[in-house]
């Protein structure tokens, strides 16, 4: 590419930003770094009446969170600054200005009853759309059917107009998506669109095109939902003159909802109960089910890796991929035309995936900071040895302790069908003889238990594993776990004789209860 590849995120501060958005920014970023280029963010604020407040810190949270480094922004600055269109209003009125005076936009004065009248008017006559277009804008109050002297004296005498764009009548718009290919709009079916509102404050459509210009984005990478504006765009960037800089359009797949029926919503999550939101948004008490992935236990690698997947593939069996490689590997031409399903069990599945490659120190210091919350007595050794065990057993690392409670309390439950089955004589023969041998013991590593353990069942004459799983509830409560012998090298010699004296009497007044 020639030029420096410039592109731009370019969110409204209205909410919580959905998974869709963060993925907009990524493959932006992905592009950008890619080309060598720079990832800008804008601030879309022109919409007041929208604004929510904390929306933009959340923007830029999370996509810290994710590593999504932002070169050009309103906290970075940057040679095109303000970045934030609400600092912006000023530029924008010159240019609808300009494509009034070339006759390519126009002002309109109708109220917006005289709005509802036409389109009831247009309902009634069975009119196949219910635009402000080359047709209907002949019959509204506007610069183009009132006199030059009474659009003048209208505009001198304070009364409210917007500035509308004017669609021709009969053209094909065309453009080039990377990911669609041409795209061929009649005009007769667009709307001369709203460019400048009565309040003064410009719509999406100008501030986005006269930002992109003046910017200089040379790619606008963005959701399928902006594809029908983007015949509009076209034309703004004709009537502005600045058709030979007009960015290339990347429109991206919608993100579906896991059964692929319809686009991916807050509903879907709800229902669900699986985050679409990179991190928790609270604002008000009813947000608390907008639950984010940094805080239901998402390892910020795993779900980028999630996300970049979401709609594009590498062409490759590979699906793990660090955000270094992922700029390697990324490419437009490979992100798909259709829609992307949601799917849970993949993003756990890439966090199963991180988790088994994080290193063993990763995990234990992430435990340490557990147990320390919980007030739970653990050191380095313990965390690391615990930390070895679960590695493979966890979706999150929050399960570091949630799993493996059993190291740190001795259980006060035990799985009831086990012990139902499992509890007898023989069994607590071999516990009794175990115990008694640990009791006295010193602590040992995990071959040590394993040969005191043989040694009871020998003495009983039964077989290992007879015992094994009516063992492991003892210890542990629980009926699966990982292996027992190294549970009981971190429990320590007289712990697990303990815990199982305790277990027998459990276990005897559970059965003879029945
Ligand atoms: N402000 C728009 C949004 O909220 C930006 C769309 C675009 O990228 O052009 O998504």
């Amino acid at each position: 590419m020639s030029s420096e590849v410039r592109v731009r995120f370019a969110p409204s501060p209205t909410g919580v930003l959905h998974i869709g958005g963060v993925r907009t920014a990524l493959y932006n970023f992905l592009f950008a770094k890619k080309h060598g280029g720079k990832f800008i963010l804008r601030i879309e604020d022109t919409d007041q009446a929208r604004f929510v407040d904390g929306a933009e810190q959340y923007i830029k949270d999370s996509l810290a969170w994710c590593g999504i480094e932002i070169d050009e922004g309103t906290d970075q600055g940057g040679d095109y600054a303000p970045y934030k269109q609400s600092e912006r209003k000023h530029i924008y009125k010159k240019y609808a200005q300009q494509m009034i005076d070339a006759g390519t936009a126009y002002y309109a004065f109708d109220t917006s009853e005289e709005l509802d009248e036409m389109r009831e008017a247009l309902k009634k006559a069975k009119a196949n759309s219910l635009n402000y277009n080359s047709i209907t804008r002949n019959n509204m109050k506007n610069s183009l059917t009132l006199s030059s002297e009474e659009v003048n004296r209208r505009i001198n005498s304070g009364e409210p107009y917007v500035i509308r764009i004017k669609v021709p009548a009969k053209e094909d718009i065309r453009l080039n998506d990377m990911i669609r290919g041409w795209v061929n709009v009649h005009s007769s079916t667009m709307d001369d669109k709203v460019l400048m509102k009565s309040d003064g404050m410009p719509t999406y459509h100008l501030a986005n095109v006269v930002d992109d210009y003046l910017m200089k984005i040379t790619h606008v990478i963005r959701g399928e939902e902006w594809l029908p504006s983007a015949p509009l765009h076209v034309l703004l960037y004709r009537y502005l003159g600045w058709e030979d800089s007009m960015p290339q359009f990347a429109h991206l797949p919608l993100l579906l909802k896991p059964d692929g029926n319809g686009k991916l919503s807050k509903r879907d999550a709800a229902k669900h109960g699986f985050p679409i939101f990179p991190m928790q948004w609270k604002v008000t008490e009813e947000d608390a089910s907008l639950k984010g992935f940094k805080e239901e236990g998402y390892l910020s690698a795993a779900f980028v890796n999630f996300l970049a997947l979401l709609g594009w593939n590498s062409g490759t069996e590979n699906e793990i991929f660090s955000l270094e490689e992922l700029i390697e590997a990324f490419t437009i031409e490979r992100v798909s035309k259709a829609g992307a399903k949601f799917d849970i069990d993949k993003a756990i599945w890439f966090n199963q995936q991180y988790i088994r490659n994080l290193e063993i120190s990763e995990l234990a210091s992430l435990l340490l900071d557990q147990t320390a919350k919980e007030g739970f007595d653990c050191d380095q050794q313990k965390a690391q040895a615990i930390s070895a065990l679960l590695q493979k057993r966890i979706d999150f690392t929050h399960e570091l302790l949630s799993k493996g409670k059993y190291f740190f309390e001795v259980p006060s439950t035990y799985v009831e069908k086990v012990v139902r089955k499992k509890w007898d004589d023989i069994a607590r023969n071999v516990f009794n003889t175990f115990s008694n041998q640990l009791a006295n013991a010193d602590n040992m590593v995990a071959e040590g238990f394993q040969s005191k353990l043989e040694l009871a069942v020998e003495t009983h004459e039964v077989k290992v594993g007879m015992i094994m799983q009516i063992l492991r509830v003892a210890i542990t409560g629980e009926s699966g776990g990982p292996d027992l012998m190294r549970v009981m090298e971190v429990l320590g010699t007289k712990e697990v004789a303990d815990r199982i004296k305790k277990a027998i009497n459990a276990f005897d007044q559970a059965t003879n209860n029945e």
